[in-house]
């Protein structure tokens, strides 16, 4: 996890602190509603695709586009299933969010984030999210 140190009395914190634990300095406003993009990788292209919000256990997106985009109010842990909308509504439905942990992060508002898919040895492939500065399609 990203540390900072606290400008008033030092103390090192995890960057998503907004008062520091040790003097109550405040270091950052809490965070605007913004729009998320997520760029999906090509072993994706033209395939369903969602992204569920699991605080609030609901769809974000749900499409073929190699980008989606959704609105979020604050910091949101969310999770990707490559599947249409009514098995992504069962899989809430059912909270069963844990089979790959791999495609569940928190996401930001105003972040833009990228899909990745690297196949492995044993044919189940890797996937990561991760944040980045520019999508390129
Ligand atoms: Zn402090």
């Amino acid at each position: 996890m990203d540390k900072v140190n606290c400008p008033n009395c030092g103390t090192l914190l995890a960057k998503e602190t907004l008062r520091c634990t040790n003097c109550k300095y405040p270091l950052r406003v809490k965070s605007a509603g913004g729009i998320v993009k997520i760029k999906s990788p090509n072993a994706l292209r033209l395939r369903n695709w969602c992204v569920i919000d699991i605080d609030h256990h609901r769809l974000l997106y749900s499409g073929t586009e190699r980008v989606a985009e959704f609105y979020i109010a604050e910091p949101t842990i969310i999770y990707i299933v490559n599947n249409s909308a009514e098995i992504a509504e069962k899989i809430i439905s059912k909270r069963e969010y844990q089979y790959l942990p791999n495609l569940r992060r928190k996401v930001r508002p105003g972040k833009l984030y990228a899909l990745s898919y690297k196949p492995t040895a044993d044919g189940k492939g890797h996937h990561t999210i991760d944040e980045v500065d520019a999508i390129y399609v």
